[in-house]
C-alpha cells in the first residue's frame, strides 16, 4: 500500500484569488490542523478529509485545487446588509437613465429596461429574452432570494423553503450578468465619444454600486455555512463514515470507489443508494454524475459550431444614415475601433465575441474526445482548462449589450438610426448553448479513469510518510 497521502490545501483568500487561482491554482500551503471529516471535490470526485479553513481562507482540493470550502467572517449579516443594499439600489439602477447621447442636434437616454423593450419591439424576441433575463430579472430574482435566506438565517429561522430558494440561487446565479453590462455600457461611451456629446445620468452611479454589491456578496458568502444551517450538516446520512478516517482506506480514493455521491448543488455526502432521489438537504436530484453528460455536452457544442458560423457571418447591427443603411458584422466592429486607435476595446470585443466561443467549443470537444490514461498532470490542466471555459462563457453577452444600449441611444429618426441585425439571435444561440454545455459537462468522468492506486501524490499535494 502506498504510504503517500493527500491533505487539503489551505488557499489565502486575496481580492484577486478566484481569477489568479482559477488560471494557475497557486498559493498552496501545506494544512495546519489535523482536524477532519469527509468530503468529496466536486471536479475530481477525491475523497478528501476536510478541516474547518481559517477565516479569510479556502480550502483547496489537494489533487485539482479546485475550492472546497471558502470561510468569510460574519458571512450572514454581511450578505444581510449587501443585498438589503442592493435590493433598494435596484429599481434607480434599472429603471433611471444611463446616459443623454446628443449628436446633430438630436439627444436621447436609454435606461435597461428601454434597451430590453427594443429588442422586442424590433422581433427579436430571443435577444430580448436573453437580455431580460441575464441583466433585469436574474439580478432582481437573486438579490431578493439571497436577501430573504440571510434574513432568516440572521434571526435563526428556518424552514423547508429556504433550501429551495438557496437552490434556486446556486442554479442560476451565473446566469445574471450585470457586470458584463456595466463593461458593455463602457464600451458603448467610447465608441460613441468621437460622434456625440455624451452625458452620464444617475442610473449609471446607481448601476455601478449595484454591480460592485453584486461582486462582494459572491465573495463574502460561506455557501457550506448557509448549507449547514439551512439543512444541518447532513451527518445522519453519513452515519456509517467515520469522523477520522483511516486515511489509506478514505483518501486517495474516489468517493464513487467508496459508494458514495456528491450533491452538484449543496455538495452533501451520500450513500449512492440514494441515486436518483433527491437530496435529503437541498432538494436536488442526486446523480453519482451527472445525467448522460457525455452526449448532452456533445449536442450542445455542436449546437454552438453550427450558429457560430451565421452569428459572425451574418451582420448584427444596421446604422441608418440619411436613409442609407450600412450592416456590419462582428468583424467589422472590431476592425473599426482598430481603425479609430481604440485598440484595447477592440481587443475586449474581439477576445468576447469571438475567441470565448472559440475557446469554449474547441476547449470543450478536446476535453471530451480525449479520454488519456490517468496522468495527473494532464487531468490537473484540463480540469483548470474546464474551469475557465465555465468562467469566462457569460462574457460573450458582452457585444449584445452594446448593441442593445446602442439601439436606444442612437435613435434620431431620419438622420441617424442603430438597429439589431440576424446575427444578434444567431448569436444568442451561441452563448446559451455554450454555457448550458459547460454546466452538463461533468468534470469527474475524466478522473474516472484513474483507480486508488494510480493518483500519485505528488504534485499539488504535500506527501506525509505513515
Ligand atoms: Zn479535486
Ligand atoms: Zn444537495
Amino acid at each position: 500500500m502506498t504510504n503517500h497521502h493527500y491533505d487539503v490545501i489551505i488557499s489565502n483568500k486575496s481580492l484577486f484569488y478566484t481569477f489568479s487561482h482559477l488560471l494557475t491554482g497557486s498559493f498552496v500551503h501545506p494544512p495546519t490542523d489535523t482536524q477532519h471529516a469527509l468530503t468529496a471535490c466536486p471536479d475530481c470526485d477525491l475523497l478528501v478529509s476536510v478541516i474547518e479553513a481559517p477565516t479569510g481562507h479556502a480550502v483547496l482540493c489537494p489533487r485539482c485545487s479546485s475550492t472546497l470550502r471558502k470561510k468569510t467572517e460574519g458571512s450572514i449579516a454581511k450578505t444581510l446588509a449587501l443585498s438589503g443594499t442592493g435590493l433598494i439600489l435596484y429599481p434607480p439602477a434599472i429603471s433611471l437613465p444611463l446616459m443623454t447621447f446628443q449628436s446633430l442636434g438630436f439627444s436621447d437616454s436609454a435606461n435597461i429596461l428601454e434597451s430590453v423593450l427594443n429588442f422586442y419591439r424590433n422581433d427579436y424576441y430571443f435577444v430580448s429574452f436573453m437580455v431580460l433575463l441575464s441583466a433585469v430579472v436574474f439580478p432582481l430574482v437573486l438579490l431578493s432570494g439571497i436577501f430573504f435566506i440571510s434574513l432568516q438565517l440572521y434571526r435563526r429561522r428556518s424552514s423547508p423553503a429556504l433550501a429551495r430558494i438557496f437552490r434556486l440561487y446556486e442554479h442560476f446565479e451565473e446566469w445574471a450578468m450585470v457586470e458584463v453590462y456595466l463593461l458593455g455600457i463602457l464600451i458603448t461611451v467610447i465608441k460613441m465619444s468621437d460622434s456625440s456629446d455624451i452625458t452620464f445620468r444617475s442610473g449609471v452611479i446607481c448601476f455601478t454600486l449595484l454591480v460592485l454589491i453584486t461582486l462582494a456578496i459572491s465573495t463574502v458568502i460561506d455557501r457550506e455555512l448557509f448549507w449547514q444551517m439551512i439543512g444541518g450538516s447532513g451527518r445522519e446520512m453519513r452515519a456509517d463514515l467515520p469522523d477520522h478516517p483511516n486515511r489509506d482506506d478514505d483518501t486517495e480514493r474516489s468517493a464513487a470507489d467508496r459508494g458514495l455521491i456528491l450533491c452538484d448543488i449543496c455538495h452533501l455526502l451520500v450513500p449512492e443508494d440514494l441515486a436518483g432521489q433527491d437530496c435529503p438537504r437541498c432538494g436536488e436530484r442526486l446523480h453519482r454524475r451527472k445525467p448522460e453528460s457525455f452526449s448532452r455536452t456533445w449536442a450542445l457544442i455542436i449546437t454552438s459550431a453550427i450558429f457560430f458560423a451565421p452569428a459572425n457571418l451574418l451582420p448584427i447591427m444596421r446604422v441608418d444614415f440619411m436613409g442609407v443603411p450600412d450592416r456590419s458584422t462582428i468583424m467589422d466592429g472590431i476592425i473599426y475601433f482598430f481603425q479609430h486607435g481604440s485598440y484595447l476595446i477592440g481587443l475586449i470585443i474581439f477576445a468576447a465575441s469571438i475567441l470565448v466561443p472559440l475557446f469554449k467549443i474547441a476547449g470543450l470537444a478536446i476535453l471530451l474526445s480525449t479520454r488519456a490514461p490517468c496522468n495527473l498532470r494532464l487531468l490537473q490542466q484540463k480540469t483548470r482548462m474546464y474551469r475557465l471555459i465555465a468562467f469566462i462563457g457569460r462574457w460573450s453577452m458582452l457585444d449584445i449589450f452594446v448593441i442593445s444600449l446602442l439601439t436606444v441611444l442612437v435613435d434620431f429618426g431620419f438622420f441617424t438610426s442603430i438597429h439589431t441585425a440576424p446575427a444578434a439571435t444567431y448569436f444568442c444561440i451561441v452563448v446559451a448553448s455554450t454555457m448550458f454545455a459547460a454546466i452538463t459537462f461533468d468534470p469527474r468522468i475524466m478522473w474516472d479513469t484513474c483507480t486508488a492506486g494510480d493518483t500519485p501524490a505528488a504534485v499539488a499535494a504535500k506527501p506525509t510518510s505513515s
